[in-house]
């Protein structure tokens, strides 16, 4: 589905070369820093020169799809939010999609899971032999996330191969942790292993709007579960503005969560998503992430073509290496550009 931009500009057959330079930056103007502008053209080669008109200006051209013959461009007006943690050499952190499909249907899920969703499981084998190579190739955090990881039978030899590699963490909504599961993660190792859980506001009303009704005071409940059985949890909440990121930073403040036990993110404008901030390929810092169906960029676009680096898995060092590649190749055109624009 393409994406909702607040301004359309129709270029017609109009190019870089023909005019449409003034209008982008007219409706520029028009624009504040994460709206979005679509350019429509029956040219595709705009494609190209908006691409790297998008890397001088710092913007971000955030969408690409072609309908009826029609180019259509998405460029979201200013950078994306700067993260403290850009430093972190890519590699350090291993992200695992065990499955996709979810207990949960919340509505801005960045990959779409919901209960009817393909599992498309990466499977204990893979992980197991992910597992190894990675502590060869000295990853220092692993995280688990799907869909639900714990719709798993076999969750806990997942965790259990991908703890004995690194410390781990899984990502979960916390509404499964009864009968065989909790019994599976009652067996896992404390020191190694950490649950990150949703809960996206103080109170219930914004939390279930997004995820379904009741699924606030479940989510506490198993955050209670799991501390009751010993497990460091992280508390994680996916805003829609500042103002809920604060409201939330406030709550926990009451509640007495350290720093490092709580993650406030913005929704992210993928998958499900409607609203939220539009990220490109060349916003995120890479976090090598396998699915299923290979090795993506980032876990945020864990099926999205922008972000698919290989279908190839293994050797893991070699899908380590093509991230590492691509990602060297980027910031050495983004400098290019740079050198290409200073006039004296
Ligand atoms: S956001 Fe998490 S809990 Fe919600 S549908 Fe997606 S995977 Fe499931």
């Amino acid at each position: 589905m393409p994406l909702t931009a607040k301004f359309e500009l129709d270029a017609g057959s109009r190019t870089f070369a023909t005019g449409l330079l003034p209008e982008l930056i007219a409706a520029l103007r028009d624009a504040d820093p994460g709206d979005l502008i679509a350019v429509v053209s029956t040219e595709a080669s705009v494609g190209v020169d908006l691409d790297a008109w998008c890397r001088f200006t710092h913007n971000s051209l955030v969408d690409t799809s072609v309908e009826d013959g029609r180019n259509r461009w998405v460029v979201r007006c200013g950078e994306a939010p700067r993260h403290a943690d850009t430093q972190r050499p890519v590699g350090s952190r291993l992200w695992l999609y065990t499955n996709f499909d979810c207990n949960l249907r919340c509505d801005y899920c960045c990959v779409r899971s919901s209960p009817k969703a393909p599992r498309r499981a990466l499977g204990l084998e893979r992980v197991r032999r992910i597992a190894v190579e990675a502590a060869e190739l000295g990853v220092g955090e692993i995280f688990v996330t799907g869909g639900e990881p714990f719709l798993l039978g076999d969750i806990g030899e997942i965790l259990s191969a991908c703890a004995a590699a690194a410390p781990t963490t899984v990502l979960t909504n916390g509404l499964l942790f009864a009968g065989r599961r909790l019994e599976a993660l009652r067996a896992l190792p404390r020191d190694r292993l950490s649950l990150q859980i949703s809960v996206d506001s103080p109170t219930s009303e914004r939390h279930d709007r997004h995820r379904g009704k009741g699924t606030w005071a479940r989510a506490w409940k198993g955050i209670e579960r799991a501390r009751i059985e010993g497990f460091r949890v992280r508390l994680a909440a996916t805003v829609s503005t500042d103002t809920e990121a604060e409201e939330f930073r406030r709550f926990l403040d009451r509640r007495q969560i350290a720093e490092q036990d709580r993650v406030i993110r913005h929704i992210a404008l993928r998958g499900l998503a409607e609203q939220g901030i539009a990220l490109a390929r060349a916003d995120l810092i890479p976090e090598i992430t396998v699915t299923a169906e290979g090795v993506y960029w980032h876990p945020v676009g864990a099926e999205d073509g922008d972000l698919f680096v290989t279908a190839d898995i293994f050797p893991l060092a070699e899908a380590f290496a093509a991230v590492r590649r691509a990602f060297a190749q980027e910031h050495a055109h983004q400098h290019r550009l740079a050198t290409i624009f200073n006039c004296a």
